[in-house]
């Protein structure tokens, strides 16, 4: 236990242990065993924290846009130099599979969203110019909010650090970022790396559960923004606790997505697009966009359930660092207790199609592993509670349908409005869909592909979207006569 690799805070630009002294183990998921201790810290830790952020906060923000683009040039080296060791500890700590392709969030990648942002710092962060008569003339100023707190989901922890902190401190604020307690190592490393880099303060890290860390930060009078990525369950406690301060947020939440296969598609890519990448194989089903209501029309059901088992049996389960495997394992006991709950709910209420095995015998060379295979369900009822709840486990539910307006229906009725995914050669259908699906994002005959460049979208329980660097700057407008 002693020779575990210990994690600090990373405060003021030091690594700090926490005031309180205690940490938290961290459990590689394809082992069940602790690998790593991280900081278990609490309100005096957040405090100094955001003391630090709100202390750096002019200089940073007074820098000349090139200046901080030279620093996040700078932060983006880091993945460069340090990819191999920051991957193998996001491996670590949430079991996604090495496999390039099906990685997340692999580690090299995570360079560009620094590169970009300190383009964005250079070329985005404008204001707008409006000409009242011949001599006044109205101007706006982006400007940064201030102390940015920005909290962290388990399922791509280094993603969504890098892409949070990069933007808010590209438009001049500075961080306290709160990792999530099940996978802070990969996140904590690069706090350390990072500290070599930035000035002191500009990004402060610290670990811990969320009632002990999350809550104290974003309740805190100097956080003028809060974004948050995780369950809308987390982000209504979050706004209630932000309401006193009245602080800005922004939320990127939960999914239910449906993904709908007409007729006509295309299967040879229909099949593998919903059932791969869209649900088992992304982070072994743990993605907020997963495509987890499988709608598809009756004509090709009995084709689509047998292309899509054909598929599904060559998934292969296992060890993240093998790279034959295609899906690791759930991230920990909780999440493994509650999807196989839901497994055996689906058991009782709809019809098992394939999958529904859990635990040990699946891998047994890693029988401490928390491991689910993929699992498929069919009903007519898009009301019971696996079509209804977000499961974030390697299970789907297919719910066959006769025409477009009942597809349509059945999608929009869930309380999420992440994501959509529609298989089809039809145009007219494709813009009919784009128009009345009740989702942020739509894919057509794709699913998952995207860009920074693009909004990232959310209605309903599934959060507010986002669009890039804007959210991270206050729009002051100032109108001068002559
Ligand atoms: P979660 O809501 O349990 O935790 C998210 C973060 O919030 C963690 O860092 C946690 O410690 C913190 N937190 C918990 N309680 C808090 C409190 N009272 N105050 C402040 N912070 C608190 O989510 P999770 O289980 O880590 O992640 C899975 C969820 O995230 C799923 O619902 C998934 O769909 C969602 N997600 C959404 C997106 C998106 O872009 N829309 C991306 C990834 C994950």
């Amino acid at each position: 236990m002693t020779d575990l690799p210990m994690y600090r805070n990373v405060i003021d630009g030091k690594l700090q242990a926490p005031a309180s002294g205690k940490y938290l183990d961290s459990i590689n998921p394809a082992t069940g065993e602790v690998w790593a201790r991280v900081p278990a810290s609490d309100r005096t830790d957040v405090e100094a924290a955001v003391d630090a952020a709100r202390k750096a906060f002019p200089a940073w923000s007074a820098l000349p846009a090139a200046g901080r683009a030279h620093y996040l040039r700078q932060v983006g080296d880091i993945f460069r130099k340090h990819s191999d060791e920051l991957t193998r500890l996001e491996l670590m700590g949430i079991g996604c599979q090495a496999r390039k392709s099906n990685v997340p969030t692999p580690a090299g990648g995570l360079s560009f969203l620094w590169d970009r942002a300190a383009g964005l710092t250079l070329d985005a962060v404008t204001g707008r110019s409006v000409p009242l008569d011949a001599n006044t003339m109205g101007i706006t100023r982006r400007e940064p909010y201030g102390v940015v707190a920005a909290i962290v989901p388990y399922n791509s922890p280094q993603g969504m650090a890098s892409s949070k902190a990069s933007l808010a401190i590209a438009a001049g604020n500075t961080v306290v970022l709160k990792p999530p307690e099940q996978a802070s190592p990969a996140i904590l490393r690069f706090g350390e790396l990072l500290a070599e880099i930035l000035p002191p303060g500009v990004v402060n890290m610290v670990s811990g559960l969320g009632a002990d860390v999350g809550d104290p930060l974003v309740r805190h009078p100097d956080v003028r923004k809060i974004t948050m990525t995780g369950s809308p369950d987390t982000a209504r406690m979050i706004q209630r606790a932000a309401a006193d301060n009245l602080t800005s947020c922004i939320f990127e939440l939960g999914g239910k997505s449906p993904n709908i296969v007409f007729a006509d598609a295309d299967l040879d890519r229909a099949a593998p697009g919903v059932t791969t990448q869209a649900i088992y194989t992304t982070n072994a089903g743990q993605a907020c966009v997963g495509g987890s209501r499988i709608l598809i029309q009756r004509p090709i059901l009995d084709e689509m359930l047998g292309r899509m088992e054909a598929i599904a049996k060559q998934i292969r389960i296992g060890d993240p660092f093998d790279p034959e495997t295609t899906m690791g394992p759930l991230i920990s006991q909780p999440q493994f207790d509650k999807v196989t709950g839901y497994i055996e709910i689906g058991k009782q209420e709809a019809q098992l199609v394939f999958g529904g095995r859990y635990g040990p015998e699946l891998v047994p060379s890693r029988p401490g592993g928390f491991w689910v295979e993929p699992t498929l369900f069919m009903t007519t009822n898009n009301a019971l509670r696996i079509c209804q709840e977000e499961i974030f486990g390697p299970v789907a539910a297919v719910i066959p349908f006769d025409t477009e307006e009942e597809a349509i229906a059945i999608a929009n009725d869930s309380r999420f409005g992440l994501a959509s995914g529609l298989w089809t050669r039809d145009l007219a259908r494709v813009n009919r869909f784009i128009r009345d699906i009740r989702s942020g994002n739509v894919w057509v005959n794709t699913y998952l592909q995207t860009r920074y460049e693009l909004p990232f979208g959310g209605i309903k329980d599934s959060g507010y979207g986002h669009d890039d660097i804007m959210e991270f700057t206050v729009e002051k407008t100032a109108v001068i006569a002559t």
